[in-house]
């Protein structure tokens, strides 16, 4: 079956890998799971029997076929749809569940906003991803990779990068290496207020990244809460950790 560019379709075959990647997402007997992308069900073989219940939605009907041949005693886990679309109550109407896959890079984004819309509903996410956005999800305070969705990830969850996947383990091979890594939520529920105005102040800074951050704070604070910010307002947004962002966030919600 040839790949489909557009689905983002890479696949995993090398067993010793897969076998490494089932390891790192430790599914146990009394796991409710949701596979994003199962593809040809290479990670899935490693899954499926192993945890309480397992559902795996494909958006490429010749893999649902494919997948449904595989495993024929669990054929009605195979889920015909876009992981967007999804409403996890649909499958887990009343419990929590985790969320893995080798997911298609092009909505590797919207798949955490996914994730954060149901965030309450998900136990942790283990996700292979491109290198690059991997490190920015899991970026610390003056690197490189550091930015708003870094510090968003860092609100939200705690970020570990398990492994590195080199790009020749993909077929086809893409352009890029990869990365495995574990969202382990950091809350029981999300203050939707707070993060709205960390989103907001993010956004803000980190669009004149290489502004000192009295430049743009002038663009969401009122003088007088500038004042009173205990921050070095000639730091740039990369330098500033999430517990600074949060007191900025403070007194954006203060402003009002
Ligand atoms: N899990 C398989 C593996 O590791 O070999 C396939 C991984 S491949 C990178 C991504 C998979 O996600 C493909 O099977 C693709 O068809 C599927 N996919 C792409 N977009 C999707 C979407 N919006 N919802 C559900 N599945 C999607």
């Amino acid at each position: 079956m040839q790949a489909k560019k557009r689905f983002g379709q890479n696949f995993l075959t090398d067993k010793k890998l897969l076998e490494d990647l089932a390891n790192l997402i430790n599914v146990v007997a009394k796991d409710k799971l949701l596979e994003i992308g199962p593809g040809k069900g290479d990670l899935t073989k490693n899954l499926i029997n192993v945890c309480d219940s397992y559902f795996g939605i494909e958006i490429d009907k010749d893999l649902l076929v494919f997948l449904r041949n595989k495993f024929p005693k669990n054929k009605n886990a195979f889920i015909d749809g876009d992981i967007l679309k999804l409403n996890p109550s649909e499958i887990y109407a009343s419990c929590q569940f985790r969320v893995v896959g080798n997911i298609p890079y092009n909505i590797s984004s919207p798949i955490l906003d996914w994730c954060e819309k149901y965030y309450e509903k998900i136990l942790d996410m283990h996700f292979m991803l491109q290198k690059e956005f991997a490190l920015r999800c899991a970026g610390n305070e003056k690197t490189s990779s550091y930015g708003r969705l870094s510090v968003i990830c860092k609100y939200l969850y705690k970020v570990t990068i398990t492994k590195e996947v080199s790009k020749e383990y993909f077929s086809p091979i893409p352009k890029v290496d990869s990365l495995f890594v574990r969202f382990s939520p950091k809350k029981k529920e999300v203050n939707q207020i707070e993060l709205q105005n960390l989103k907001k102040v993010t956004g803000a800074l980190f669009n004149k990244k290489r502004k000192k951050i009295s430049n743009s704070l002038q663009d969401i604070l009122k003088k007088e809460s500038i004042n009173n910010l205990d921050l070095n307002l000639n730091l740039r947004p990369d330098e500033l950790s999430l517990n600074e962002y949060l007191q900025i966030s403070k007194l954006v919600m203060n402003d009002g």
